[in-house]
């Protein structure tokens, strides 16, 4: 028999791809969302399975319902949408997790975070391996981000030592696929709706910075695997694809990949934006056997091919 799942943030990009494989696989799957930056569309084709279960709530309250694995998703990712209410960013990331890490506790359940490459900061060891503690400025806009985080990862290692809960902290690098909403504002969907739409194509700062992009379906693998992996590897791990590219290479792959018209325009770099990234994934190929399958161009024509649908659409 199956188990019983939740999946706080289900409704968002990732989160509905995680709780349609964990449906397929014979779970009961509880996606909790309070529909910040998540989506119904995400995940209306689950809504007549008999297995899964919507709840609109939002993680800084306490919630209860008998569980026996929790997925913590629940957190705007995007730099514009985590900037636009920064408090409620970081309420969400820490209360978010000592109300879940509670649940877990009383259940005896098994939780897994989904934490994120930004607790490196603006990194001075690369590409990032787990040991290294970054370079996060404590005061920035990125800030209510990053520290949120690093504050979940701490309270997920002290209920681990204290409680003996049984924890799991996965490092997620930039990741990317369908589902992802028109006005996300990551790089990703931002150059391909411009590109589809014969829009500039807007890079910030010079483009000389990295990033290192995931295809989802990898991401959710790495994920599962994870929380369902032996108890003795509790992380942090870092899950990503470590095939890096400045995002003026990035920029050029849309354009050809969209067979667009649209020029590149640049615009004022953010603050605190990092100039590199990318991950060491020796430790998740040792511990899970998990190495990313998708290459770029295959993942980036199957989000392609989604924008393009929704923009249709919307039309
Ligand atoms: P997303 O914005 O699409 O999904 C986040 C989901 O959380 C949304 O459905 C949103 O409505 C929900 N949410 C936000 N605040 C909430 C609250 N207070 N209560 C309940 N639900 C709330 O982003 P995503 O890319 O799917 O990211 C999912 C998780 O993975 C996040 O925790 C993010 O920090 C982490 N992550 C993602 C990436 C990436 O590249 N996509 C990288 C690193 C970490
Ligand atoms: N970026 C860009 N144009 C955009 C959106 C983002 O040049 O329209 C840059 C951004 O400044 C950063 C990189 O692309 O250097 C990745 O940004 P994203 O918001 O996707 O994620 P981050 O890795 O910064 O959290």
């Amino acid at each position: 028999m199956g188990r019983r799942i939740l999946v706080t943030g289900g409704a968002g990009f990732i989160g509905s791809h995680l709780c349609e494989k964990l449906l397929n696989e014979g779970n009961y799957v509880i996606c909790l969302d309070n529909f910040f930056t998540g989506s119904k569309n995400n995940i209306n084709h689950l809504a007549d399975n008999e297995n899964f279960e919507l709840v609109n709530h939002d993680v800084t309250e306490e919630y209860f319902t008998e569980v026996d694995q929790i997925y913590n998703l629940a957190c705007p990712a995007s730099p514009p949408h985590y900037q636009n209410n920064a408090i409620k960013t970081i309420k969400t990331s820490v209360m978010g997790i000592i109300n879940m890490l509670e649940l877990a506790k009383y259940f005896k359940a098994s939780i897994l975070q989904a934490s994120t490459s930004e607790v490196y900061g603006d990194p001075l060891v690369h590409p990032q391996v787990e040991t290294y503690w970054g370079n996060v400025n404590p005061i920035g806009i990125r800030s209510c981000y990053d520290e949120g985080k690093r504050c979940a990862e701490t309270l997920m290692m002290d209920y681990h030592r204290q409680c003996g809960i049984n924890t799991r902290i996965i490092r997620i690098f930039n990741t990317y696929g369908p589902n992802m909403d028109l006005k996300d504002g990551r790089v990703v969907s931002n150059f391909i709706v411009q590109a589809l739409r014969g829009e500039d194509i807007t890079i910030y700062g010079d483009g000389s910075q990295t990033r290192s992009f995931c295809y989802v379906s990898d991401l959710v693998d790495g994920m599962v695997k994870m929380m369902n992996n032996p108890q003795n590897f509790i992380g942090p791990v870092n899950i990503g694809n470590p095939s890096e590219r400045t995002i003026l290479e990035f920029a050029k792959l849309i354009i050809e990949m969209t067979n667009s018209k649209s020029k590149i325009v640049y615009q004022p770099l953010p603050g605190d934006d990092p100039a590199q990234r990318k991950p060491d994934i020796a430790l998740a190929e040792k511990e899970l056997g998990w190495v990313p399958k998708i290459d770029i161009r295959e993942g980036i024509q199957k989000t392609i091919e989604y924008f393009d649908k929704k923009i249709k659409e919307n039309n």
